[in-house]
């Protein structure tokens, strides 16, 4: 038995990424803010659970001029893929990886001065000089330097000659809440306060950015000269934009898919699943699906998640389990073992978006995607 045979067919549960529906929505966000505004294309944690280099040589091939991700590691695998566009690293880097990053051309964000020194080191050592996005906590309460200490920050760096702070960056908190727009506000004038700082200590930073995807549609004042969107690439956008975004003609990029594996009458009275949590109120026909929570198929769906079978929605019954999943297929004419089963995405002209499982879940629908996990193999279909 060789390695071919043993990868022949397999579990028919699979997420099928719709490479067409990324580029338009990156089309979608290029027309947006036009040609004068950089595009970063958010490739972080897999792409959103889509696939990094997949996804990435879509973006560059669409005109993304840069790539983000959240981890030095993110960015060596995207080199490792052969993707060339410029790549930073929303969180810095640990130790050992300022080399790494030199080598590989990841641009690290930065916002401890140690990192700026191992960097400086690193740089001196090779000969070159190490470029770095600083970023400014400018009210996240997160990673950056706080906006109060930008100026001081500024003139410390001034201490490294191997390093040159190429951008500057900060990240909102409630871009997407209406509510907060005042707090929005403050922090894009800290920002700007910041940047002047770092320019009148001897600074030139190219970039300024700021945007994340609900920054992008709905705050054109806090563009800069770069965005970073993520989630609205990949068609997430119900949980992510404020109301004055509009509804964004955004395509769902990820379908997760199954195929019934059994099908059985069940008898009124009986109960489905762990905890015997659902009781048959009637004669059903139930399918069991070979998908289940540790595919990403969350828990808190039992007994309120819906999929779409034969372009017919059905509910799921009893418990989420591990590796298997109940459906009432009672309703479905024609039901077959085999049948496809769409837990996520588009089927038939019907959709179940990640931004419905998230809210019947409790959750935001980047973790419905991120989630979807590494035991689901990723299919990639493009017609373009
Ligand atoms: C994740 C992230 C983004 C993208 O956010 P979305 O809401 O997905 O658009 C942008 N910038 C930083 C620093 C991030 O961590």
């Amino acid at each position: 038995m060789n390695e071919a045979m043993l990868a022949a067919g397999g579990r028919p549960t699979w997420a099928e990424i719709d490479l067409d529906a990324l580029a338009a929505n990156f089309r979608q966000v290029r027309a947006r803010v036009g040609a004068g505004v950089k595009v970063m294309g958010v490739v972080k944690a897999d792409a959103y659970g889509h696939g990094a280099a997949e996804c990435a040589r879509r973006l560059e091939a669409e005109g993304a001029d840069w790539l983000g991700v959240a981890t030095p590691e993110e960015g060596f695998a995207l080199r490792r893929a052969g993707l060339s566009r410029p790549v930073l690293c929303f969180g810095g880097f640990w130790d050992g990886q300022a080399e790494g990053c030199l080598a590989l051309g990841v641009t690290p964000v930065v916002y401890r001065l140690d990192m700026a020194s191992a960097l400086d080191a690193a740089a001196r050592a090779a000969g070159r000089t190490a470029d770095v996005h600083v970023k400014v906590d400018t009210g996240m309460g997160r990673l950056g330097v706080r906006h109060d200490y930008a100026a001081e920050f500024a003139g410390r760096l001034r201490g490294f000659g191997h390093v040159r702070v190429a951008g500057l960056l900060t990240h909102f908190a409630a871009a997407d809440e209406p509510g907060r727009d005042c707090f929005t506000g403050d922090q894009l004038k800290r920002f700007r306060d910041a940047v002047a700082a770092f320019r009148a200590r001897g600074h030139q930073p190219e970039y300024e950015h700021m945007a994340n995807s609900a920054a992008t549609f709905a705050h054109p004042e806090a563009w800069g000269n770069m965005v970073r969107p993520g989630g609205v690439l990949y068609g997430l956008w119900r949980d992510v934009l404020p109301p004055q975004a509009g509804e964004p003609a955004l395509r769902p990029v990820m379908s997760l898919r199954t195929r019934v594996t059994l099908l059985k009458a069940v008898h009124a009275g009986e109960t489905l699943g762990y905890g015997c949590t659902y009781e048959a109120a009637r004669e059903m026909l139930v399918a069991t699906v070979p998908a289940g929570y540790a595919d990403g198929y969350v828990r808190a769906l039992s007994n309120r998640g819906r999929v779409i079978v034969r372009g017919q929605f059905a509910p799921v019954v009893g418990r989420v389990s591990m590796d298997l999943t109940l459906l009432d297929v009672t309703d479905v004419e024609g039901v077959r073992v085999g049948d496809r089963v769409t837990l996520l995405g588009a089927d038939s002209g019907r959709v179940l978006p990640a931004e419905d499982l998230a809210r019947t879940a409790g959750t935001l629908s980047y973790e419905i995607t991120c989630g979807v996990s590494a035991r689901v193999p990723r299919r990639y279909v493009s017609a373009e």
